[in-house]
Parts: structure tokens; C-alpha cells; sequence
């Protein structure tokens, strides 16, 4: 087997198919090998090696005729809350116990039509719930990094923790993740990785099990800035099935990668210095403005005043939309099914047996807040907070092009450091969540090491509908920060 081969990057794998100095066959068997070997990291809820194999085949067959898609021959890694036809999706949750959907995703069917090879299934947080990937039903993700000299596992961030430990650890070239209130950065940050959640709108939501309508954005999980920007091409665009899809084109974002960030104005949210955050992550942003402000780029201190309503308002929307998307799981049409008593038995014994704690804790405070007697105080009042949030950014944008910030109060922690503390938890996404609340494009990318250390991510933040200028300062940050890290192989069985 080729390290070498799974080391490569979208951008240099296009070139190496392209010109034949490489097959899709090998460069998927090289994966597939490498996925074999790292099933301590318990990345994937399904490994499809023989699906990967027979679309090796085809992309092959395309590349020879000179008919090569965006991502042909490229191997990838989907999320297991995308439905893949005739591939069991769970969600990470036990009440879609051997579900193979009859459909697929709107988005995995852009990317196979472009020639991509689908690896497998990536293990998640149970319904695209938590910022640790332990609340799979499929057990924890380890992330791929741990402290030097320190043997214990660390989380790779949720709920994209699966795709993005298997982009961590090169077992795929790129991965697809969903962001609903930090799901691809966060873990993107935990594991040195890039993730980029594209503007509400830009990616289908259809066939992707529905968390929080308003906010679910599918995106492009990678190890470079400008991998990310040829996978979101491929995942992106308008969907008739969607009725929140926006019909705008689909620009060409690699074109515009290299462009210089000359004269682009960049805000610093003074409310994004939340207190407590390490002094190590407050100087890894100051980097981030130091060499923006080399490349050229002029600096802009803004407020972003609702910033602290973010949190508490997301964690209304999202159980309340999550409350009401998942009461269609009830063992009548397709996953669990627990026989027991009459129909409202049968109805209780499934929802009981088939969603974990946190899914539990997410339905009750969602049906609390909708309830006759609180949806006004709770939901009613963080739908108002959601819009002054939108409001502040309107205002910033009269004043700068994109706002730069860290993905994360903290590095990667310890499994089983904050199971048993959901808001501790929950503070996690504290710097992620108002870009979704907003409907926002946001990148995360890999922009140091921390004092132990582990992976911090730099996040920015752009205007709706521009992941150009976002995937572009995105770019400038990666070349000046230059971030080669990578995690030792302890987790390899070969
Ligand atoms: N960690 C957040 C939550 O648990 C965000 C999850 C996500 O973006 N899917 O809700």
C-alpha cells in the first residue's frame, strides 16, 4: 500500500488522473487499505470498498475517453446523514436501525455525477447532535491527534467527527459534513483540518435526515483551503426538491483562490473575545490579522452587539425544529421497530428504545419551548433574537468584507471530559453558531498548533452567497500560516 497515494491532496490527485501517472483503481485501493488498518478511530459506521472499486472502474473508463467530472476517480468519505440509495444511512442513531434509503441525497448525486468515489459511511453524533462524537449510537470517534507524550484519546469535535477524522488521517481525500450550529468547523478546528459551511441555501438539503431545518448546511470537509473549494463546486447548487435552494449560480471558486486580498477589509467582532478563552487562542488570532494585514488586507475592529443571544437562542430553534422533525421516527415506515402493546405502546417502546440521551434531552426541550404556555417567551422571543443577530452582520457588512475569528474557544478535549456536562458542552459552539443563525457562509482552517500541541482553527466569516471572498482570505491565511502538522499514526493496526 501507497501512503503516498492517500497523502495527496483533491487539487494534486486531479492531476495525477488526469494525466494517468495514477488510476482511480489504485488510488482507492490505497484508501481502502488505509481504512482497514484505522478501524481504531471507528471513523466509518459502513466501509462500501466494493462500491469504491466499481466506481474506480467507471471513473477510469471516463478519465481514458477524455469525459472527466470535477471530482472523477477522487475517493470521498459522506457523512451518514446523507441518504445513499441502497446504502444503509443511520444518522448515528439506533431508531434507523437498518435503514437503506430507496433514494439519494441530492447532494452525493452531484458528486457522484462529477465521477467522485464513494469509501463509506462516516460515523456522526446521533442526529447531528453534540460537538464530541459520543453520542453515536455507533460508539465514539477518536480524533487521530493527541497530545505529544500523551496516550489519551481525544475527541474529534461533532457531530462531523467521522469525516473529519478520516480527512484527519488521510482515509479519504475529502469528506462531506453537515453544519447546523458549528458541525463542520468545530471538528475541521479539532483535528487540523479545513471545513467550510457554505450560505444557508447554496447546498440541497434533500435525502440529508432533517436535524433543524432553518439552519442544516451540507459542506465540503478537506485538507486544504483549495480542495474545499473544488468539492463545494461539485456538491453545490440549485434543487427544486429544496424549497429553502436559491437559485444563483454556482461560481467557479478555484479560480478566484489565488487572487491577492489586497484592499479587502477585514472586521474583528470585538465580541468574539469571549472571556476565558485562552491566551494561546487569542494570539493565534492576532497571527490571523498580522498576516492578513502583510498580504495587504486592511483591518477593521466591528461589533457584532446580539453575539452573546447566539447560544441561547440556538439551543431553542434547534431542539424546537429537531422536536418536530423527529416525530416521524415512530417504527411505523422504515427503521426500529419495538412491538409492544397497542400502537401507542408500539409508538413509545420504539422512540424509547431508538433515541439515546441527548436526542431525548433535545425533544423535551424542543417541545417545551413550542408548547401553548412558552412558545412565546422561549420561541417566539429567539426567532426576534435571531433576527437582530442577522441584523448585526448586515451592519458590519457596510463596513468590512469578512469577518475573521477562532473556530473554537479551546483545542481538542478528552473523551469523557464533558459527557456528563451538556452546557459545557454546548459552549463549544459558541463562536460557530451565530454564522448559522444567520444563514452565512464560514470557513475553518488549520492555523497552528496549540501549547500541548494540538490543532486550533482561524474561522472566516463572509457575506451571503460569497464563499468566493471567504474561501479566498481563507487561502491567504493558509499560505501564511503555513500549517503542516499532521497526526502520528498511533491508531494503525498495519
Ligand atoms: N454542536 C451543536 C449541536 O449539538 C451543533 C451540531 C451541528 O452543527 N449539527 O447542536
Amino acid at each position: 500500500m501507497s501512503t503516498s497515494l492517500t497523502s495527496l491532496t483533491i487539487a494534486d490527485a486531479r492531476a495525477q488522473l488526469g494525466d494517468r501517472s495514477i488510476s482511480a483503481r489504485e488510488l482507492a485501493e490505497s484508501h481502502i487499505a488505509g481504512i482497514e488498518a484505522s478501524r481504531a478511530l471507528n471513523a466509518f459506521v459502513s466501509e462500501t470498498a466494493d462500491r469504491a472499486i466499481a466506481d474506480a472502474a467507471r471513473a477510469d473508463a471516463r478519465l481514458a475517453k477524455g469525459d472527466a467530472g470535477v471530482l472523477e476517480g477522487i475517493p470521498v468519505a459522506i457523512k451518514d446523514l446523507f441518504c445513499t440509495k441502497g446504502v444503509l444511512s443511520t444518522a448515528g442513531s439506533h431508531i434507523l436501525n437498518g435503514f437503506v434509503p430507496a433514494y439519494e441525497s441530492t447532494v452525493t448525486a452531484n458528486m457522484w455525477r462529477e465521477g467522485a468515489v464513494m469509501l463509506g459511511k462516516t460515523n456522526m453524533d446521533e442526529f447531528a447532535m453534540g460537538s464530541s462524537n459520543e453520542t453515536s449510537y455507533y460508539g465514539p470517534v477518536l480524533n487521530p491527534w493527541r497530545r505529544p507524550g500523551d496516550n489519551r484519546d481525544l475527541v474529534p469535535g461533532g457531530s462531523s467527527g467521522g469525516s473529519a477524522a478520516a480527512v484527519a488521517a488521510q482515509l479519504c481525500l475529502g469528506a462531506t459534513g453537515t453544519d447546523t450550529g458549528g458541525s463542520i468547523r468545530q471538528p475541521a478546528a479539532f483535528t487540523g483540518t479545513v471545513g467550510l459551511k457554505p450560505t444557508y441555501g447554496r447546498c440541497s438539503r434533500w435525502g440529508i435526515v432533517a436535524f433543524a431545518s432553518s439552519l442544516d448546511q451540507a459542506g465540503p470537509m478537506t485538507r486544504t483551503v483549495g480542495d474545499a473549494a473544488i468539492m463545494l463546486k461539485a456538491m453545490a447548487g440549485y434543487d427544486a426538491k429544496d424549497s429553502t435552494s436559491v437559485d444563483v449560480a454556482v461560481p467557479d471558486y478555484e479560480s478566484v483562490l489565488e487572487d491577492s486580498v489586497k484592499g479587502l477589509r477585514i472586521g474583528i467582532p470585538a465580541e468574539y473575545r469571549i472571556d476565558g478563552t485562552p491566551a494561546e487562542i487569542v494570539a493565534l488570532w492576532e497571527s490571523g490579522i498580522a498576516w492578513l494585514k502583510d498580504a495587504g488586507a486592511e483591518i477593521v475592529a466591528v461589533s457584532l452587539p446580539h453575539t452573546k443571544y447566539a447560544l441561547p437562542a440556538y439551543y431553542i430553534v434547534a431542539p424546537a425544529e429537531a422536536s418536530s422533525n423527529l416525530a416521524r421516527y415512530d417504527g411505523v415506515r422504515y427503521g426500529l421497530r419495538v412491538d409492544q402493546g397497542d400502537l401507542t405502546e408500539m409508538y413509545e417502546a420504539t422512540r424509547a428504545a431508538g433515541f439515546g440521551a441527548e436526542v431525548k434531552r433535545r425533544i423535551l426541550i424542543g417541545t417545551y419551548v413550542l408548547s401553548a404556555g412558552y412558545y412565546d417567551a422561549y420561541y417566539l422571543q429567539a426567532q426576534k433574537v435571531r433576527t437582530l443577530i442577522a441584523d448585526d452582520f448586515k451592519q458590519a457588512w457596510q463596513k468590512v468584507d469578512v469577518l475573521l475569528t477562532p473556530t473554537t474557544p479551546e483545542p481538542a478535549f478528552g473523551v469523557g471530559e464533558k459527557s456528563d456536562d451538556p452546557v459545557a458542552m454546548y459552549l463549544n459552539d459558541i463562536l460557530t453558531v451565530p454564522a448559522n443563525m444567520a444563514g452565512l457562509p464560514a470557513l475553518s482552517l488549520p492555523a497552528g498548533l496549540s501549547s500541548q500541541g494540538l490543532p486550533l482553527g482561524l474561522q472566516v466569516v463572509g457575506r451571503a452567497f460569497d464563499e468566493e471572498t471567504v474561501l479566498r482570505v481563507g487561502r491567504a491565511l493558509e499560505r501564511a500560516a503555513a500549517f503542516d502538522g499532521r497526526p502520528a499514526p498511533w491508531w494503525r493496526s498495519s
